[in-house]
Order: structure tokens, then sequence, then C-alpha cells
């Protein structure tokens, strides 16, 4: 039987339904509104499409925004500079580099810059220690949504076999610990891992964040597996010159094999900013002496 299709266009949609409540809630307790900062080095045209989507998100969602769009001259020094003021700036509960930097930034102190409690990518090493050691820390966007698409097809996570290919600080390694917090019996695996195949298919829930097109066919799956395809490839361009995008996993076979399965594009895709409305919502709490929203949302 084909597999059930993971809308992740319409999860998202209950995520942000979720988050504009909440914001109403903060709102009417504290009398201002969760704040984000979104700064943006240069003029590369994905980001600027990715930082317009953000903007909108937030004004739909209630949240107030800044947008800081930097010229590609500016120096580590003004960047630092900018971020040090909105980590003081009480307007703002969450602050976010759009990445990547132009190549003279240094990418690393620019992130390390912003104040952990604000730091809704969750991409600071406090975050990321804080997340190991199981303490309150924010957790990057995308692998949050990962976790929310798998909670939403009703199977327990706990004691399944999990097997996430890759190993980015970004994708990788948080869904995999994700995937521990919630008790899955975890493997990562990367490009030199031997017999990816068999590990694979050994996977109960299979998270592919790879980069290579189609790569995950259906001799990687196994039978009534779950499968999130985090995977984002560009392989040609339409006629009209829209992106054609597919995932790391050949999804018409995978579909016949598995029993839940995301599209690309439409599954992993509308949730990472979703997830990022929920983590400046959660900074907001934070700061404001309330530990998180409370809910099960995540
Ligand atoms: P990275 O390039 O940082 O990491 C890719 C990982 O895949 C690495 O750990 C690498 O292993 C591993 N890998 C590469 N080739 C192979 C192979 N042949 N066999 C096994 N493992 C392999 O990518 P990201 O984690 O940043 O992104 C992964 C994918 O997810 C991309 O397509 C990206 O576009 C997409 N993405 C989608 C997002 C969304 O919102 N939907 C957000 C972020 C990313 P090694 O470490 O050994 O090099």
């Amino acid at each position: 039987m084909a597999a059930s299709i993971i809308d992740g266009r319409a999860i998202a949609k209950k995520v942000r339904a979720e988050v504009a409540e909440e914001v109403e809630r903060f709102k009417k307790v504290h009398g201002y509104p969760p704040g984000l900062a979104v700064i943006i080095v240069g003029d590369d045209p994905a980001s600027r499409v990715y930082v317009g989507s953000k903007k909108r998100m937030c004004e739909a969602l209630g949240i107030y925004s800044e947008e800081y769009a930097l010229p590609a001259s500016t120096t580590q020094e003004e960047l630092i500079g900018t971020i040090r003021n909105l980590n003081n700036n009480k307007k703002i509960h969450g602050i976010l580099v759009q990445l990547p930097l132009p190549d003279h930034l240094d990418e690393g102190e620019v992130l390390e810059t912003i104040d952990p409690r604000k730091d809704v990518d969750g991409f600071h090493p406090i975050s990321v220690g804080n997340f190991v050691v199981g303490k309150e820390a924010f957790v990057p966007c995308t692998p949050l949504g990962v976790l929310r698409l798998i909670k939403e097809t009703g199977i327990e996570i706990k004691g399944k076999k999990a097997v996430v290919v890759g190993r980015s600080n970004i994708v990788g390694k948080p869904a995999a610990m994700l995937l521990l917090a919630n008790h899955a019996t975890v493997t990562i695996c990367h490009s030199r891992t031997e017999g990816l195949p068999g590990v694979c298919r050994e996977a109960d829930i299979l998270v592919a964040a790879i980069g290579r097109p189609e790569m995950l066919d259906g001799s990687y799956i196994k039978p009534g597996a779950v499968v999130i395809d985090v995977g984002v490839n560009e392989v040609g361009r339409t006629e009209e010159g829209k992106r054609i995008l597919v995932g790391d996993v050949k999804f018409d076979e995978a579909k016949e094999i598995a029993s839940h399965i995301t599209p690309v594009p439409g599954g992993v895709g509308p949730m990472t900013i979703a997830m990022l409305m929920r983590n400046t919502m959660d900074a907001a709490w934070r700061q404001a002496g309330k530990g998180g929203c409370g809910c099960s949302c995540k």
C-alpha cells in the first residue's frame, strides 16, 4: 500500500495558528508582542527571499520584527556592534543572522556574539551544549520541524530505530539529538559510512539530510518506515524559469515501501520558518520570566 504523505504545508499552518494564538495570549499578559530581529549582510537573492518571508510571517502572526539589511562591505566590528545593540534591545527577543555571510566575516564569532537567550536559530555553542545535556535551550528550526512532522504521524518514537543520514550542525546532528531525547535508538550516517543501504534498511524512522538528489532509492527503505526528506536539490528549471526541486529520497520508489513520507517540496521546507516563529515565541516567554509556552507543541 502506498505511504501516507506527510503534508508539511498543512502542519506548518497548524504550528503558525498555535503561535498566533500564543502571541495574543502573551500580549494580553505583558502588553507588548514578541520581537524578532533579522540581520542580512550583502545582497544574495536567495537570502533576501528568505528574510522577506520571515518578515511577512512575523507580521501575519503578530510578532514585532526589525530587519537590518547591511551592505556586503560591512566589517566584522560593525556586524558585532549591531548584534550587541540587539542583545540589549528590550523589544527584541530573538536574533537571527541570515547565513551564509560574505567570506570576509567570521561566522563563528558572529554567531557567538548573539545572547544565547535570544539565539532562536540555536546555533550558539551554549545552546548546543545545553541542548545536548538536556537543559532548556533553543534547537535549530529545521530539525524541530522534522520532529514535529514525525510526531504528527502519530507513531511512537520511543524505542524505535532511527537513522539520520547527514551530520551537519544545522540539520543532521540536532535531528539525531532530538530523536535521542525522544527515546529513539539513533544511528548517524555520513559520507564515510560503510554499507549505508543496509544501515538505512534497519530504520523505523529514516531522516535524509544529505543534499544529494534522490540518492536514497527504494533499496534504502524498510517496509513501513517513516521517511523524512530534508534535502532540497535543484535539478533544473521549467520553461518559465521556476526551480525544479527534488529531495534526497527517490520519492516514487520510497512511497511504495514506507508507511509515511514527506514530499519535496511541501514537506520539511515549510516547517522551518514556522518553527522559527515557535522559537521566537518561546524566547519571549523565557525573557519575560515564564519558562516557555508550557504546551506540548514540540
Ligand atoms: P551539509 O552539506 O552541511 O551536510 C550534508 C551531510 O550529508 C554531511 O554530513 C555529509 O557527510 C553527508 N553526505 C554527503 N554525501 C553523502 C553520501 N554519499 N553518503 C552519506 N552521507 C553523505 O548539508 P545540510 O545538512 O546543511 O543540508 C542537507 C540537505 O538539507 C541539503 O539538501 C539542504 O539544502 C537541505 N536543507 C533543507 C532545509 C529546509 O528547510 N528544508 C534547511 C537546511 C538544509 P560528511 O559529514 O561526511 O561530509
